[in-house]
C-alpha cells in the first residue's frame, strides 16, 4: 500500500499554505489529494455572478506570495483563483497533487492514518492534514414540494452554468454575503428576482477602486512599497477588526451609524428601508459591503419578500402569508455547514472513535488545528479560525504551527500526538469567556455558531491573537506517544 508521511486534503488557500509551508522547512514528504481537477478551493467553487472578495486584495493573499498587479481593492473571485493556480505553480505543487481524488474515510491504527478515496483507492499516512475549509458543504433548507418544482433550482456555490437567466422570474433565497454580490446580478437580467428574506443583514459602503496602470507599475517595481501597502492595510483591519466585535465600541457604533446612513442614501422609500434595516448588533452576523445591493430594491423588476416560506407547490413559493411566487429558478444563497469536516470525511481516531461523536455535543478542539481522540490529525481553517480579516493569515500560523509541530516530533522520535483532554477543556473555557464579550450571535443567528450552543466557528479575538497563540506549541499541552 502507498503510503506517506504526510497528507494533505484539499488544495484550496490552506492546501497550498500547508505544502508551500512544509516545503520551506524542509519537512516531507507529502502529497495532497485534492476531490476537485483544479486548485482553488472556494474560489473555484464558487462562481456565481457578482463573486468578488470582501477583504482587500493586498491582504487576502500569502505574506510570501505577495501580487503586484490585483485590478482592484476587492478582487473578482476569478481573479483570486488564477493568483492561487499561479502560486501553486510557481511553487511546483501541481506535481504533487492527486486530482479527482476525494478521501471519504480515515482510520487510525498502528500508529497512522489509513485512508480511503471514494474511488476505493488505499494509502496510509503518518499524519494527516486537513485543509477542506470551513465554509464549503452547501446548506439547502428542506421545503416541501422541493423535489417536484419544474424549474432548476441550485446552490450558489454549485453555479449551474448551463441555466438560462435571462427574462426569468428567479427567486432568491437568503439575504447573507453571498446574495448581496449576487442578487444585483441576477437583477440586471431577470424579468423578475424575488429576494426571501428571512433576517435583514447590515450592509455598508463598498470602498472599491481599481488600480491605476501607474500604481500597478510602481507595486511592480518597488518590493518595498508593496510590502507597505499590506502593512497599512493589515494595521488598518488588525486595529478595528476585534473592537469591531465588541459591543458599544466607537469603531462598532461607527459602524453600524454608516451602515444606517449607507440605507437611507440608497432606499427612499421608508416602508422598505424598515423591512432591510436590521434589529440587530452591526456585527451580531458578520456584516457584509456593497454599493448596489440597497438600489437593486428599487428596480421594478425586484420585489423583497420577508413572509417565511411555507412551501413549494408547482412553480410556486407559497409564503406563510398565503401569497404564491411563480418562479422559473430558485436559487438557494443559505449558506453552509460550517466548520465541521466530519460532514465530509468520516474519521477514526483512538479505539475507532468517529470523529461526529468526538463533535456530537461541541466541536472540540485545541488552539482549532488538533481534536481530541484523533491523532495526527491537523486541522487548517479549523474550528475557531474565522475572523473578521483575511483568512490568509489565520491559515499561514496554523501552517507554521503543524510545522513546528512535527519538526518537533521527528526530532524526538515521538510517533503519535493528541491534545490533552485538559488542554481542550481550558481552550473551550477561553473560547467561550471570550465569545460571551463580543456582540457575534447575540440576538441574532449565523454561522459563528452554526444553530448550535457552541461558538465553533469564530475566533474570538484579533489575528494578532491567533497568531501569538500558534507562535508556540507547549509540549506539556500535547499527549506524545
Ligand atoms: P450565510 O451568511 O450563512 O447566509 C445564509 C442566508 O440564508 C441567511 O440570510 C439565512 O437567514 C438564509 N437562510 C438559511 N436557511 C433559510 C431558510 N430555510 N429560509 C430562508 N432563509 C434561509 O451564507 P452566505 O451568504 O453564503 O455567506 C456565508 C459566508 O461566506 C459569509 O459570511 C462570508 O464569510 C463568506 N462569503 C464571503 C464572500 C466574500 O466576499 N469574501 C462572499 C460570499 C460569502 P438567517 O439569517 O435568518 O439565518
Amino acid at each position: 500500500m502507498e503510503h506517506f508521511k504526510i497528507a494533505i486534503l484539499g488544495a484550496g488557500v490552506s492546501g497550498i499554505s500547508a505544502a508551500i509551508y512544509l516545503q520551506r522547512r524542509g519537512i516531507g514528504p507529502f502529497r495532497l489529494f485534492e476531490k476537485a481537477s483544479d486548485v482553488g478551493g472556494t474560489w473555484r467553487d464558487n462562481v456565481y455572478p457578482g463573486v468578488e472578495c470582501d477583504i482587500p486584495s493586498h491582504l487576502y493573499s500569502y505574506s510570501f506570495a505577495l501580487k503586484p498587479d490585483w485590478s482592484q481593492e476587492f478582487a473578482p473571485g476569478a481573479e483570486i483563483h488564477e493568483y492561487l493556480r499561479d502560486v501553486a505553480k510557481k511553487w511546483e505543487l501541481f506535481e504533487q497533487i492527486s486530482f479527482n481524488t476525494e478521501v471519504e474515510f480515515g482510520a487510525f491504527t498502528d500508529d497512522r492514518w489509513h485512508l480511503r478515496t471514494k474511488c476505493g483507492r488505499e494509502f496510509t499516512a503518518d499524519y494527516v492534514i486537513s485543509a477542506l475549509g470551513g465554509l464549503h458543504v452547501p446548506k439547502i433548507p428542506d421545503i416541501p414540494g422541493l423535489s417536484d418544482f419544474p424549474g432548476k433550482h441550485f446552490h450558489t456555490a454549485r453555479w449551474d452554468k448551463d441555466a438560462d437567466l435571462a427574462d426569468k422570474r428567479i427567486a432568491v433565497i437568503g439575504t447573507g454575503a453571498t446574495t448581496v454580490q449576487v442578487a444585483p446580478e441576477l437583477a440586471k437580467v431577470a424579468r423578475e428576482l424575488n429576494v426571501f428574506q428571512r433576517s435583514p443583514i447590515w450592509v455598508g459602503p463598498k470602498r472599491n477602486r481599481r488600480f491605476a496602470l501607474e500604481d500597478i507599475d510602481e507595486m511592480r517595481r518597488n518590493p518595498a512599497a508593496l510590502r507597505k501597502r499590506r502593512w497599512d492595510l493589515w494595521k488598518g483591519w488588525e486595529t478595528i477588526g476585534y473592537d469591531l466585535v465588541v459591543e458599544g465600541s466607537q469603531v462598532n457604533r461607527a459602524s453600524q451609524q454608516a451602515a444606517v446612513h449607507h440605507l437611507e442614501a440608497q432606499v427612499r422609500s421608508p416602508e422598505l428601508r424598515a423591512r432591510l434595516l436590521p434589529g440587530y448588533n452591526y456585527t451580531c452576523k458578520r456584516p457584509t459591503i456593497s454599493n448596489t445591493y440597497y438600489p437593486m430594491f428599487e428596480l421594478d423588476n425586484v420585489k423583497l419578500v420577508t413572509s417565511g416560506i411555507d412551501r413549494i407547490d408547482g412553480d410556486s413559493i407559497i409564503t406563510l402569508d398565503g401569497l404564491s411566487h411563480q418562479v422559473d429558478i430558485i436559487v438557494f444563497a443559505t449558506g453552509f455547514k460550517s466548520f465541521n469536516i466530519s460532514n465530509e470525511i468520516d474519521f477514526r481516531g483512538e479505539g475507532g472513535v468517529a470523529l461526529s461523536d468526538v463533535w456530537r455535543d461541541r466541536i472540540l478542539n485545541y488552539k482549532s488545528v488538533l481534536v481530541p481522540q484523533m491523532p495526527n490529525l491537523f486541522m487548517l481553517a479549523g474550528p475557531n479560525s474565522a475572523g473578521l480579516t483575511s483568512a490568509f493569515q489565520m491559515i499561514e500560523a496554523a501552517s507554521n504551527y503543524v510545522c513546528d509541530l512535527i519538526q518537533h516530533m521527528d526530532e524526538n522520535n515521538h510517533r503519535t500526538v493528541v491534545p490533552r483532554l485538559e488542554s481542550v477543556e481550558e481552550f473551550r473555557e477561553h473560547i467561550v469567556k471570550s465569545f460571551s464579550k463580543t456582540t457575534q450571535n447575540k440576538g441574532c443567528t449565523s454561522w459563528w455558531t452554526d444553530g448550535g450552543d457552541y461558538p465553533h466557528t469564530s475566533w474570538p479575538g484579533s489575528s494578532i491573537s491567533y497568531r501569538a497563540m500558534l507562535q508556540y506549541f507547549e509540549p506539556r499541552a500535547l499527549e506524545f506517544g
